[in-house]
């Protein structure tokens, strides 16, 4: 089943649910039901569980994450989940506080075992020095785009692994085992990125949202302007100028942006500074290639390296 339109990982699960008028959950005989609230935490989740949950992916590559509606459907999976894996760093702050008030559910409440927030485990860049949420910055709480390192990726693996072996301690020994085999496949895809990605350091770069900064890091990028001065909202024609004349003084090479990102910002940049546009999957789902973590970084470097092609 690909990951392009997630839904419930097993699709005969799902048919007999539906043929008995149950919920999905019912009919699964999986131990852990879980709900990720992004596509990259459903892919990780079952990385590391495999067959011992149930995952549901609460959104699409093709959503923005900043803003999800709290559909039944949604409601329901979150009613009957044993964990719910979200990014945390008011990412979902938007949407899951209400989603966990409706769903009722005690045991993915914040503070309990229950909810995993990957932000939580690892270093975050953006955070600001001063809070004013009149600038209408939605990351408050630091940039919470952490799955574009897949350094990052290994530690919030490893933290999840351990929430997972703490919430089915039956089970605790498969899910170390299944981590450490997970850990040394991806240890060894990034040293392989790394390598090809050598011709990307320094790379001048305009983004559309400020959704990159650990991909920056990561690779050593260099941000020069960013399209949407205030994360979620449409550019004002007088910041488009702007970043017109910041690429005037400080020539970039090309515009990133994700996939659920509307594509007219970056269009209009491109129009008028013939700057190739480089559209990344952002996340598992995001494009053809990215069907699972591996995919994704594969597909992510790819595309970067044939956009720098001479
Ligand atoms: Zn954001």
């Amino acid at each position: 089943m690909t990951m392009q339109r997630w839904t419930w990982r097993s699709a005969a699960g799902l048919l007999a649910a539906l043929t008995l008028g149950l919920a999905p959950w019912a009919a699964a005989r999986a131990e852990l039901r879980v709900v990720a609230c992004e596509p990259e935490w459903a892919a990780l989740t079952t990385e590391l569980a495999g067959a011992l949950a149930q995952v549901y992916s609460a959104t699409t590559a093709q959503q923005d994450p900043h803003q999800v509606q709290a559909r039944p459907s949604l409601i329901a999976a979150v009613r009957r989940a044993d964990l719910l894996v979200c990014t945390g760093a008011e990412l979902e702050a938007g949407w899951l506080p209400l989603l966990q008030r409706q769903a009722g559910n005690p045991a993915i409440q914040p503070g309990r075992p229950g909810l995993f927030e990957a932000a939580a485990q690892v270093e975050l860049l953006g955070v600001p020095a001063r809070l004013d949420r009149a600038d209408g910055d939605v990351h408050a709480a630091g940039n919470p785009h952490i799955q574009t390192d897949p350094r990052r990726i290994a530690r919030v693996a490893a933290a999840l692994a351990r929430r997972l072996a703490e919430l089915d301690p039956p089970h605790a020994a498969d899910y170390e085992r299944r981590h450490a085999d997970f850990a040394q496949r991806w240890q060894a895809a990034i040293t392989r990125w790394e390598r090809s990605a050598a011709p990307l350091k320094g790379l001048p770069i305009v983004v559309q949202h400020q959704g990159f900064p650990y991909l920056e890091q990561w690779l050593g990028l260099r941000q020069v302007a960013a399209l949407e001065p205030k994360p979620g909202l449409e550019p004002s024609s007088a910041h488009l100028q702007a970043v017109l004349a910041t690429l005037q003084r400080e020539p970039a090479r090309l515009i990133l942006r994700a996939a659920y990102n509307d594509g007219r910002g970056s269009m209009w940049l491109a129009e008028r500074t013939r700057l190739p546009v480089v559209a990344l999957p952002y996340t598992v789902g995001g494009s053809e290639a990215a069907r699972d973590l591996f995919g994704l970084f594969d597909d992510t470097l790819a595309r970067l390296l044939k956009a720098v092609q001479p």
